[in-house]
């Protein structure tokens, strides 16, 4: 293996003036959590307002990378070849080799940028890109230069060792996971959710999950694959903490008392008000859904309205101007679809109407709700028994 380090450039965190350590070492921290089930021996090491993941030994390359390409913040990852500095004859065979290795035969432009970190090197900057130049240019017929827009940027570090890279693999983009605060996000078994995750995740946001679940109405199965999914979350948030809330008494309850047409919203409500709970209590500051606006009937403008009413946090839709489509795309992307569309219902038929109300008032479902005296006692309860799971 050529390659014994990365070097890694950051996204957005670059802009963030006085508290860009901060978002450094988050970034460091969640990398060394990414690559730590990777074969190798990793350290990740900032230099200079630079990020390196230096590697000892043997290590698997692919493992790495795709551990890497995880992680949010970052922006892209260069494969770096490390050389002794044993003068410039061996560097210019090592450029050389390296560059016929890497382009064999496509006809591409290149730049050489050196950068001499080592003052005491005993060529300037200038010299060591024309030289270099001229002996690619003599050994590679395909290569020409350009230095304005050239295919190929060769880096040249001169350091203490010579670091070489002209590779670039795109990262995810986004920022490091838990810069922005903690968040409690409503997990089902579908499509959205897990997307919605993924979205808000990028964006810094550390991310849990609670997932209401109504055996025997949802099967162990549609649990299970709730379970998956959060596996699957936390491969790119690090870890992720999942409340499982039974939630069949107050759906039965909700049932017997409240107009079948008008069901789901009031489920829905219950589940905000249940979510919000756990969310103060566990120091997140806002709560996110799988909502996307006009995708099914509790979708639509009065419906987020009527659900969104029992909340005090913020609720955070990031799918709600996304088409279906696109949503799946992510999905695909991420590894969650597969997942997402296993048959198992994530909802017994005797709870959904034929025709729900696609829209619904508020101040008729609010003095419906004023009449469902025990709803507070079945909300506490299903909290109160949440089970934890930690992945
Ligand atoms: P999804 O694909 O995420 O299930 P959906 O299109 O099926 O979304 P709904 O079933 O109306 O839409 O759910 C809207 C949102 O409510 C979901 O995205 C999710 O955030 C939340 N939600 C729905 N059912 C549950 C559940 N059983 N447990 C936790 N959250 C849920
Ligand atoms: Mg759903």
């Amino acid at each position: 293996m050529m390659y014994k380090a990365f070097l890694v450039k950051y996204a957005e965190i670059g802009i963030k003036g006085k508290n860009r350590h901060l978002f450094e070492k988050a970034l460091c921290v969640q990398m060394e959590h990414a690559l730590a089930p990777v074969d190798g021996n990793f350290q990740v090491t900032r230099e200079m307002g630079r990020i390196y993941v230096n590697t000892e030994g043997d290590f698997d390359y692919e493992g790495a990378v795709d551990a890497l390409t995880r992680v949010f913040g970052i922006a892209e990852i260069c494969p770096v070849v490390i050389l002794e500095d044993t003068g410039f004859e061996d560097l210019a065979e090592a450029v050389v080799s390296y560059v016929k290795e890497l382009y064999p035969t496509e006809e591409k432009t290149f730049k050489v940028c050196a950068r001499r970190a080592n003052k005491n090197y005993p060529m300037h900057t200038m010299e060591v890109n024309c030289e270099l130049g001229g002996r690619i240019l003599d050994v590679c017929p395909n290569l020409k230069v350009d230095v304005h827009e050239p295919d190929i940027y060769l880096n040249v570090e001169l350091r203490q060792k010579i670091y070489l890279y002209c590779e670039s693999i795109a990262g995810p983009g986004g920022m490091p996971v838990g810069t922005n605060g903690q968040a409690m996000l409503l997990l089902s078994g579908g499509i959205d959710s897990p997307v919605a995750t993924w979205m808000m995740a990028k964006r810094g946001v550390e991310v849990e999950g609670v997932y209401f679940h109504s055996p025997p109405y949802t099967s162990e199965w549609a649990k299970q694959k709730v379970i998956d999914l959060a596996k699957r979350i936390a491969d790119f948030t690090g870890e992720f903490k999942l409340y499982v809330v039974p939630f069949t008494d107050l759906q039965l309850y909700l049932l017997e008392n409240v107009p079948h047409d008008k069901l789901t919203i009031h489920l829905k409500r219950a589940m905000m008000r249940a979510a919000e709970k756990i969310a103060e209590k566990d120091g997140a500051w806002s709560l996110i859904t799988g909502e996307s606006v006009g995708q099914v009937a509790s979708q639509t403008m009065q419906g987020i309205y009527a659900i969104n009413a029992v909340c005090n946090m913020p609720v955070l839709r990031p799918l709600a101007g996304m088409d279906k489509q696109e949503i799946i795309n992510i999905g695909t992307k991420i590894g969650t679809y597969d997942i997402s569309i296993r048959p198992y219902e994530d909802c017994c038929t005797i709870f959904v109407a034929k025709h729900p109300q696609i829209k619904p008032r508020l101040n008729v479902i609010e003095r419906i709700e004023r009449k469902l005296t025990d709803l507070d006692k079945y909300l506490e309860e299903a909290v109160e028994n949440a089970e934890i799971i930690e992945l």
